[in-house]
């Protein structure tokens, strides 16, 4: 069998044309124009250039965006007074501060201090509670990004036995989350997970988010498997590879996901969702 490769560029790219097509309709519509407010803190390079891909997408869609680059040694407290400024501006419908923060910032606190309602990350307690009671208007970026690429494809989770393997609060946990709530029967894998490879040999869909490279070998997954890698690693050469052994897998599995070019693309293209329905939101809340 040859696996169908998952085209993450092409699905992100039908996304946002739908996109801009609803933002220009929206703004047409109510005079509000979308506005997403992305905080950078320090210089991690991998960082910078997520936060310039988030800012070329807004302009690409139609939105307002706003970048804050702050100094490495920025105060905890002058972050969360950032915040509170853009938690106040009517401009601005989505804030996001890009993680990690420098080791003197609490993460949890400026997570907290962001308006659940702009909260587009939907990393806000409030917004996690909502996840799991099944009633949000925003889901986290990435596993947000993973059910899109499914229901592109057209595979149905429901009835499925699906192993997520990661727990993290921004993959993991949630990823298992939304498919449990698309009917399938979940299983989380992490790595105090005794025989994981008996659970993933089972599964019909694997989501693998671990950050090692090439983990998922092909005798660990069930033939005509479904295999989306969310994992992004650097290898010493430069290249970027996921956390699933790409090639070896396609002999047997019936749809993976590259890395580049699978789920990558799609998380941007959630937050740019986000924005759209915050700044709804907005309006309905006026
Ligand atoms: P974290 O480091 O926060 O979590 C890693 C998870 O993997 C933990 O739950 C850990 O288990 C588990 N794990 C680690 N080693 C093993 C192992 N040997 N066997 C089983 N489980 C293991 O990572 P993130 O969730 O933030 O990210 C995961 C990957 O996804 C990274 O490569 C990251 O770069 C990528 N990523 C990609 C995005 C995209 O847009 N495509 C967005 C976000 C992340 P335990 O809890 O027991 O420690």
């Amino acid at each position: 069998m040859s696996a169908t490769i998952i085209d993450g560029k092409k699905v992100s790219k039908n996304i946002r044309e739908t996109l801009k097509t609803e933002t220009a309709e929206f703004v047409q519509k109510t005079g509000v124009t979308p506005g997403l407010a992305v905080v950078l803190v320090g210089n991690d390079p991998a960082s910078a250039v997520y936060v310039r891909n988030k800012h070329r997408a807004c302009e690409e869609i139609g939105f307002y965006s706003e970048v804050h680059e702050l100094p490495e040694d920025t105060r905890e407290e002058d972050l969360l007074a950032l915040l509170d400024r853009l938690n106040a501006d009517p401009k601005i419908h989505g804030i996001l501060v890009q993680l990690p923060l420098p080791k003197q910032i609490d993460a949890d606190k400026v997570i907290r201090k962001i308006k659940p309602e702009k909260d587009v990350d939907a990393f806000h307690p409030e917004n996690v509670g909502r996840i799991m009671l099944g009633n949000y208007h925003f889901l986290p970026c990435t596993p947000a990004g993973v059910m899109a690429l499914l229901d592109a494809y057209g595979i149905d989770p429901a009835g499925k036995d699906c192993v997520v393997i990661g727990r993290s609060n921004i993959v993991g946990k949630p990823q298992a989350f939304l498919l449990l709530e698309r009917n399938a029967t979940v299983t989380i894998c992490h790595s105090r997970t005794a025989d994981l490879a008996s659970h993933t040999k089972r599964a019909d869909i694997i989501v693998v988010a671990i950050g090692k490279p090439r983990f998922l070998k092909a005798d660990m997954v069930k033939p005509g498997a479904v295999v989306i890698d969310v994992g992004i690693n650097r290898l010493p050469d430069g290249k970027l590879c996921g956390d699933a052994d790409f090639e070896p897998i396609t002999e047997l599995a019936s749809a993976i996901t590259p890395v580049p070019g699978g789920v990558g693309p799609m998380t941007i293209t959630m937050l740019m969702k986000n924005t759209l329905t915050a700044a709804r939101e907005s309006v309905k809340a006026d």
